[in-house]
């Protein structure tokens, strides 16, 4: 398969139509990315990265950081998880509050934001540090160790933070959250103001098409079967109330955040990161999901 022919072909004719879709600006600090940033970038598995546009600068990841906090707590604590968080699809917003009033405070899933609320709580119960142990996790796959935080981003999100305030003050009532509210929120607003690129998150994504072990060293970070249970959570719950709609024009498991980055997986072949800022209404990457969506067509390939 000639990946960067692909790349190549399918990416001017999206680049040159008029952009759909809206910015975030509900966190103030992310409306300041321009709208006509685009990039992707593939890794392969059996060697080769391919790439265009602008792949190797960095945005705010956002909610494709709940997936590597969920891999370590994964890694840390097993099956105990899923007594505090489920795996169903929430088929609501990612920021929604319905759902967890009447399931007494039990998030539907980890990829939406109450569960990633519990994530991080689970997370600072078991690490002294876990913001530092998670970029630590995220430096070393990735194989980049600049890797950091954006601080006007995580300062943004926290003065805005009114919904997430909201979502883990009604966990914390019915007993699902065992730390400090204010402590959660502020490792939360740190993990979703992660910067990286597109290069840098096929890079660490792949970890998920390799069944858990690092490429270039072979060193395993998660069992297969772990990696099997977390893409399977990412094609069922990583587009929130889109996951359906992705699933069908994708065909592979992946994760959006509000930055407008997509990651997806091919399990066995390669891991690919989009970014275009500008959201549709469900507030994932309008012309990630084109892009996606033209690739898995192009190539013929997908899990389906
Ligand atoms: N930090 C964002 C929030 O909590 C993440 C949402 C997202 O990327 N979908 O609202």
């Amino acid at each position: 398969m000639n990946y960067q022919l692909i790349l190549d072909e399918l990416f001017p004719p999206i680049k040159n139509a008029a952009i759909i879709g809206e910015v975030a600006s509900y966190i103030p600090e992310l409306a300041h990315v321009r709208p006509e940033k685009f990039g992707v970038h593939l890794c392969c598995l059996q060697g080769g990265d391919y790439f265009i546009g602008d792949h190797s600068e960095r945005f705010s990841i956002q909610s494709i950081s709940k997936v590597l906090s969920l891999a370590m707590a994964f890694k840390i604590e097993g099956e105990s998880i899923w007594k505090r968080v489920g795996v169903e699809p929430s088929g609501n917003p990612f920021n929604s509050l319905i759902q967890l009033e009447y399931e007494n405070g039990k998030p539907r899933n980890p990829l939406i934001n109450s569960g990633a609320l519990v994530i991080c709580d689970i997370l600072i119960s078991h690490l002294d540090n876990p913001l530092e142990e998670l970029l630590s996790f995220i430096r070393k796959i990735s194989g980049q160790s600049s890797i950091t935080i954006n601080e006007k981003v995580a300062a943004s999100e926290k003065a805005f933070g009114h919904r997430n305030a909201a979502l883990i003050n009604l966990m914390k009532s019915f007993g699902n959250i065992e730390n400090d509210i204010d402590q959660v929120l502020d490792f939360y607003f740190y993990q979703c103001a992660i910067e990286m690129s597109c290069l840098e998150l096929a890079r660490t994504m792949l970890l998920f098409s390799n069944r858990g072990k690092i490429l270039s060293s072979g060193e395993e970070m998660l069992t297969s079967s772990q990696t099997k249970r977390l893409n399977a959570i990412m094609q069922s719950c990583g587009f929130y109330d889109e996951a359906g709609e992705f699933t069908y024009r994708v065909g592979l498991p992946g994760k959006s955040g509000v930055g407008g980055g997509i990651v997806a997986i091919h399990p066995g072949e390669y891991s690919v990161a989009v970014w275009s800022p500008p959201l549709n209404p469900k507030g994932n990457s309008a012309r990630g999901m084109r892009f996606l969506e033209d690739l898995t067509t192009k190539t013929g390939l997908s899990i389906f």
